[in-house]
């Protein structure tokens, strides 16, 4: 039994309500192609049931979102030719996500596309190796 929020941009397109030009689909996930595509091929991947991000995905829907994912880099690579492929998933406002359903992007990359890397900032020894404490302090065991 799928879970869908009726509001959601994304749940509508899984719900053929919205138009999408599908990739690939099973029982878990839905893939379609990005409206407003960094290359051409840019495709989005969606769990069926509707989550906000990656704090409230189900296990299961996040490795399903993940094998979708590898099965359609690779088809990427292969069917145009990618030089790379980039998986990325936005989770909050801040990351800059603008679709409140989960979702990861599969992104084509040629050498010459002209996209750079974000590019690090400069920290102390001390302040990266504080930042992993904090992190691993809030990991289950
Ligand atoms: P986010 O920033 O939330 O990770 O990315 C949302 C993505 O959804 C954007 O890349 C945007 O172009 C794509 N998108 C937004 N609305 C639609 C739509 O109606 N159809 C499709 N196919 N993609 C959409
Ligand atoms: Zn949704």
């Amino acid at each position: 039994m799928i879970s869908s929020d009726p509001s959601c941009l994304f749940c509508k397109i899984i719900a053929q309500e919205v138009p999408s030009t599908k990739i690939y689909e099973n029982e878990s996930v839905y893939a379609f192609l990005d409206i407003n595509p960094i290359n051409l091929g840019h495709t989005l991947v969606v769990p069926k049931n509707h989550s906000e991000n990656i704090h409230d995905i189900s296990e299961e829907d996040a490795t399903a979102l993940m094998q979708a994912g590898k099965k359609i880099a690779s088809a990427l690579k292969k069917g145009l030719h990618a030089d790379g492929v980039n998986l990325i998933m936005n989770n909050e406002k801040a990351s800059g996500q603008i679709v409140f359903h989960a979702h990861l992007h599969i992104i084509p990359r040629l050498e010459a596309d002209g996209f750079h890397h974000w590019r690090g900032k400069e920290f102390s020894k001390e302040e990266i190796e504080k930042a992993g404490e904090k992190i691993k302090n809030e990991i289950p065991l």
